[in-house]
């Protein structure tokens, strides 16, 4: 029903209107009431004539007294009422000019403030008839804003800790670029060390935990000027608009300070670190950086820092750059040398210590380059890790050394072939399948076959390494934790990993004739603890004759090192072999003198 006028001279006006007008006017008012959207009438000046039953149902679910208006009331004072700003300006004008015939539409959205929240409403009007009447309907668009809002808003920022997103900062950090007149723009970059070992050590949901915390303490630690976002995992950065590179060393202690504290993780209180890399864009900088640049400056000042040991701050410096440059070059290098066959693989021997006999080699990749001459794997395995070139590598690695197993083995030597696997290949889930592969073109047995995985792989990745060493040892290969002692591996986790043999890292048995009583204890735990696991022992980097009496006393069962063998080219692997057998088995074991 439409609502009849109040005033008494209103509603006789229109009827009058209506008589006179006749079946026009009453299809105007049916229409109107037919309308699902709020609808008025209005005259000339303003003033309500009609208001359809979706009008005044609004006005009560909105339950605002600014937009009750009624018939006979005036509509452009409610406009301003609503708000006071251009909206109401704009309406009130563009509905004169529609109602004196100067436009022949109106349709703009305008919002009411409310105390529950704004709303959003799709105003259209159009004029009527010649004396100027105008019918004006609002739709309410409050749902459809807000979900646009809403979705504006989620792309822009992290879902996880509701910071900037990477999109969102290089938006806020180029626009703080291009600020006419700007000061200096500082970018902090700071990733948690050690991020992954939470992550993988108390689960996602506790690493998601931390990166909120972690939020909030950044957060409490800026100024009103500054934008703390997230990148994404756990690196975030830090935009501090005029911000010197003094200021902004400051503002990378304070950061780090907020590490002092211990994070509450899953009940536990867990001290944690961060490295920062800091990079400044001076205020009277001719060329203006863009932010990709000045992010990717903090990212190489914030890998320098790592690189250093953990914990610390550093601000960038061109030289980085130019060390970054290299490393690709570096790496560009590598890729080519793995094709063009410029690995070369030297052999170790291993002693079984019961007999004094050599019954294995391990494996170790060297780089023959063009200049530099031969470069040791820890110069160029992390390089290779780091750009995804180590499966390849560890496949040219496999292939080499069982070939060279095989031809050994076709010669009469039978010898157990050790070769090194990432933590990297490890996580790719491509190493069952390589290690199969290399087996059959090989054509060798699988027991010829020793794969070597860090103890601290194991410690990072147990579940996967338990997988895929269970895999291997279905396919018969043997299994190993290497550099044992040198991690942080539980206990709890090495019952659980099916390995054959625990190699005792180089650091345990470093000096441990010397010190004989604590090293012989930790060596003996070891050895105990392996076979409490069904493991045997292979003591690494035996350098004397005093050693290597030590460890066979201690229960190890197999023996590596310098004092043995260094490691050497393929080719003098059965010269070395001929000679040690059986002279060299006892004197090494025996007849060296002590000390
Ligand atoms: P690792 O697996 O612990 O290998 C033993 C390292 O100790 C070798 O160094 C070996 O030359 C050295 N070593 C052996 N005996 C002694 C000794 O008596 N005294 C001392 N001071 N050192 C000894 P290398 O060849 O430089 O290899 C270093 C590391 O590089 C290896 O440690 C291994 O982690 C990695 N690596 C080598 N080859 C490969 C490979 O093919 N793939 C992968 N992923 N890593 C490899
Ligand atoms: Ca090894
Ligand atoms: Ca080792």
């Amino acid at each position: 029903m439409l609502r009849r006028p109040t005033r008494p001279e209103l509603p006789s006006d229109v009827r009058r209107r209506a008589s006179a007008e006749g079946s026009h006017a009453v299809l105007v008012e049916a229409v109107l009431d037919a309308l699902p959207s709020p609808t008025l009438l209005l005259d000339a000046a303003g003033t309500v004539l009609l208001a359809n039953s979706a009008w005044a149902t609004a006005a009560e679910v909105v339950d605002d007294d600014r937009i009750r208006v009624g018939i006979g009331g005036d509509y452009y004072a409610m406009a301003r009422r609503i708000r006071d700003d251009v909206a109401s300006q704009e309406i009130i004008s563009s509905l004169q000019d529609l109602s004196r015939g100067e436009r022949s539409m109106v349709s703009l959205d305008f919002s009411v403030a409310h105390p529950h929240g704004g709303r959003w409403y799709h105003l259209q009007a159009s004029r009527v008839d010649r004396a100027g009447q105008v019918v004006v309907t609002h739709t309410d668009i409050t749902d459809r804003v807000r979900a646009e809002r809403t979705s504006a808003w989620q792309a822009r920022h992290d879902h996880l800790t509701e910071l900037p997103n990477r999109a969102h900062l290089h938006e806020l950090i180029d626009a703080a670029l291009q600020l006419p007149g700007r000061g200096a723009v500082t970018v902090l970059f700071l990733d948690v060390d050690g991020f992954k070992d939470v992550n993988d050590s108390l689960g996602h949901d506790v690493g998601d935990d931390l990166l909120r915390q972690l939020a909030a303490r950044l957060g409490g630690r800026t100024r009103s000027d500054d934008t703390v976002g997230r990148l994404g995992g756990d690196e975030f950065v830090v935009l501090c608009r005029g911000c010197d590179k003094d200021g902004a060393e400051a503002l990378a202690e304070r950061f780090q300070s907020s590490f002092e504290e211990p994070f509450l993780l899953g009940g536990r209180p867990i001290r944690l670190s961060a490295s920062i890399g800091v990079a400044t864009a001076s205020g009277n900088r001719p060329d203006n950086p863009r932010s990709t640049d000045l992010v990717r400056d903090a990212d190489l000042a914030m890998y320098a820092a790592k690189a250093a040991g953990r914990n610390r701050i550093r601000v960038f410096t061109p030289d980085l750059r130019m060390a970054a440059q290299r490393r690709a070059l570096f790496a560009a290098e590598l890729r080519e040398a793995i094709d063009a066959d410029q690995l070369v693989l030297h052999y170790q021997p291993v002693l079984y210590l019961p007999t004094g006999e050599a019954t294995g080699v391990e494996a170790l990749v060297r780089w023959q380059h063009p200049e530099r001459g031969l470069v040791p794997p820890a110069e160029f395995i992390p390089l290779a890790e780091q750009h995804e070139l180590i499966a390849p590598l560890t496949r040219w690695v496999l292939r080499t050394a069982l070939r060279q197993a095989a031809v050994w083995e076709r010669q009469g030597l039978d010898l157990v072939m050790g070769v090194n696997v990432s933590a990297v290949h490890l996580s790719t889930g491509t190493l069952v399948g390589d290690v199969a592969e290399a087996l059959a073109e090989a054509q060798l047995a699988p027991e010829r076959l020793l794969v070597e995985l860090t103890e601290s792989t194991v410690a990072q990745e147990p579940e996967l390494a338990a997988a895929q060493f269970a895999r291997l040892r279905v396919l018969g290969v043997e299994v190993s934790i290497d550099d044992f002692g040198s991690g942080f591996s539980s206990l709890g986790q090495l019952v659980n990993i099916p390995a054959g043999l625990l190699k005792i890292d180089r650091s345990l048995v470093a000096g441990a004739a010397s010190r004989r009583s604590q090293a012989s204890a930790a060596i003996a735990a070891v050895v105990g603890l392996g076979r409490a696991c069904g493991m045997r022992s292979l003591a690494e980097g035996v350098e004397t004759a005093d050693e290597l009496r030590l460890v066979e006393d201690l229960g190890c069962t197999f023996a590596q090192g310098y004092h043995i063998a260094r490691p050497m080219p393929a080719d003098e692997v059965p010269g070395w072999l001929a000679m040690w057998e059986p002279h060299g088995a006892r004197r090494a074991l025996a007849l060296q003198p002590v000390g």
